[in-house]
């Protein structure tokens, strides 16, 4: 796995989310987008690739990044049994998905928000995923695609 170190300070600067647990978030999503590689997730995702315009596709794209959010709350369920949060931890991780969201990193670059091109979610939806996989910390409840009024 390859993490670009300058975002992990564009995270703490640009984004305002500090702290070690929003790195450790970020690093639990990418391994998060492992772990749907190794479930066949990724394959079927870009299978779709091919046959959707850019605006469909962005909507199981969504889902596809949102899952990983999941996957990193289900890592953070597993930190937290093993007694190793510490204190703010969590606000860290739940700033972090936030500051991440489609929505505000749209409105912060270009002054609007066109919900058509998100790739990844909005930030009430980053963390909202993050926080469903937290508090569950079973990967089968992360069915993404499935899920209604997202
Ligand atoms: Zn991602």
């Amino acid at each position: 796995m390859y993490i670009d170190l300058i975002f992990c300070d564009e995270l703490q600067k640009r984004f305002k989310a500090p702290g070690d647990f929003a790195v450790a978030y970020v690093i639990a999503h990418e391994v998060g987008h492992h772990v749907q590689k190794l479930l066949g997730i990724h394959d079927q995702l870009m299978s779709l690739h091919s046959r959707l315009g850019e605006r469909d596709f962005n909507k199981y794209l969504v889902r596809f990044e949102l899952q990983a959010d999941y996957f990193a709350g289900v890592w953070a369920h597993y930190v937290k049994r093993m007694n190793l949060l510490e204190e703010g931890d969590l606000e860290e991780a739940f700033n972090a998905a936030s500051a991440v969201g489609d929505d505000r990193i749209q409105k912060s670059t270009r002054g609007y928000v066109v919900p058509d091109s998100f790739t990844h979610g909005t930030s009430e939806q980053r963390k909202g995923w993050f926080d469903k996989g937290f508090r569950s910390g079973n990967m089968k409840e992360g069915d993404t695609f499935s899920a209604r009024n997202l």
